[in-house]
């Protein structure tokens, strides 16, 4: 066989595995396997997608400058510091891209983001995993890994698929005990969510030098998944690095126009937050009177233990039964647990009475 060749870094990594979404002679299935939004998009988003339309012929503005207005206006930062990417996954990997290669090193933890492995391998870098404590995030144990070679620090906080989150005190211990030219890239794709008082996106360590860079979603509590957008704050050094690595017209004319709608829905964010903080408490207590143990989450899904592999599958199984899709995090190097995503009320009654009937025989 004499075809192509590809780089060798290709087949060093498995594909992605997304949230599965059909059951087969299911119509009706109840999937909380990818952490969208409880609600679906905004009703505005749909509106604006669909008067986007119109202007289909044209290109979209490659400097995405309503959109990076919208969002600099709605979170408080300056438009000139923010990038939009196809997702924010896409900006994960033109960072890897720029900053990573072959004879680099990328830290995270051990049950970190598996985005960062895959686009690292792919670039050359070498992954350094760091255990956890409690499935958090140790900054000692990241710190500890820093070598010559180190370049890059991924970190998801709150973390997926774990839920965990490190405090603003504990980021600033981490970015001050790493070298001034490691990049620290803080993803906050579950930030919105929050509700801890100790936290901080990523801002302020952004605002705070020239080596961090935060990432953010319309994925998730914007219930625009399907769009692929998302967006970098980061210093001006860096903003001209992705600018410059990014495709000219990344991100779509309707992406952009249903996220600007998206921010401008009246009380979406503040429902969605409130709405998770209750559901996911609710949950939580449900499944732990059913005999289940739930580890503390701050994002919009919960970790459940079923203590063994085989227990973990066979509640898989058994929520399928009744049209219910949650995720297995085998490939996080947890195949005795199940990743919830929290829906709405109904569908967290179901959850939850479908594992406790799972429970009880
Ligand atoms: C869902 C998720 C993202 C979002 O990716 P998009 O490409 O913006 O859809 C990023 N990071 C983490 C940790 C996530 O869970």
């Amino acid at each position: 066989m004499s075809g192509p060749t590809p780089r060798p870094e290709v087949f060093s990594i498995a594909p992605y595995v997304g949230g599965e979404s059909a059951l087969p002679g299911v119509a009706q299935v109840i999937k909380l396997s990818s952490n969208e939004g409880a609600f679906g998009p905004p009703p505005g988003a749909l509106k604006a997608l669909a008067q986007s339309g119109a202007g289909l012929h044209r290109y979209p503005d490659g400097a995405m400058l309503a959109l990076r207005q919208a969002i600099g206006a709605q979170f408080g930062l300056d438009p000139a510091r923010i990038v939009c990417g196809n997702g924010s996954d896409e900006l994960l990997v033109l960072l890897i891209q720029a900053y990573g290669g072959p004879d680099t090193e990328l830290i995270m933890s051990a049950h970190g983001f598996s985005i960062y492995e895959i686009a690292g391998k792919l670039a050359g870098c070498t992954i350094c995993k760091a255990p956890e404590r409690d499935l958090t995030t140790d900054v000692d144990a990241m710190l500890g890994l820093v070598t010559p070679r180190t370049r890059m620090v991924f970190l998801a906080n709150p973390n997926n698929p774990t839920g965990t989150l490190l405090t603003h005190t504990e980021m600033l211990r981490l970015r001050a005990g790493l070298p001034q030219s490691v990049l620290l890239v803080v993803d906050a794709a579950y930030s919105e969510y929050v509700t801890h008082a100790e936290y901080d996106a990523g801002v302020a360590l952004v605002d705070a030098g020239e080596n961090t860079v935060m990432t953010r979603t319309f994925s998730k509590i914007f219930g625009l998944g399907g769009a692929r957008l998302g967006w970098a704050y980061a210093p001006l050094p860096i903003v001209e690095v992705l600018n410059r690595m990014r495709p000219p017209f990344n991100v779509s004319s309707t992406a952009a126009a249903a996220g600007i709608a998206a921010l401008a829905e009246p009380g979406w964010l503040e429902h969605g937050r409130a709405h998770n903080a209750q559901a996911r408490a609710r949950l939580a207590l449900l499944l732990a009177q059913a005999g289940l143990k739930i580890h503390a989450s701050e994002a919009n899904f919960i970790l459940v233990d079923f203590a063994t592999p085989a227990r973990a599958q066979a509640a898989d199984a058994f929520l399928r039964t009744r049209g219910i899709i949650v995720r297995n995090v085998k490939s996080y190097g947890l195949p005795e647990c199940l990743r919830v995503t929290i829906g709405t009320d109904e569908q967290c009654s179901l959850v939850a009475q479908a594992l406790g009937d799972f429970v009880h025989g």
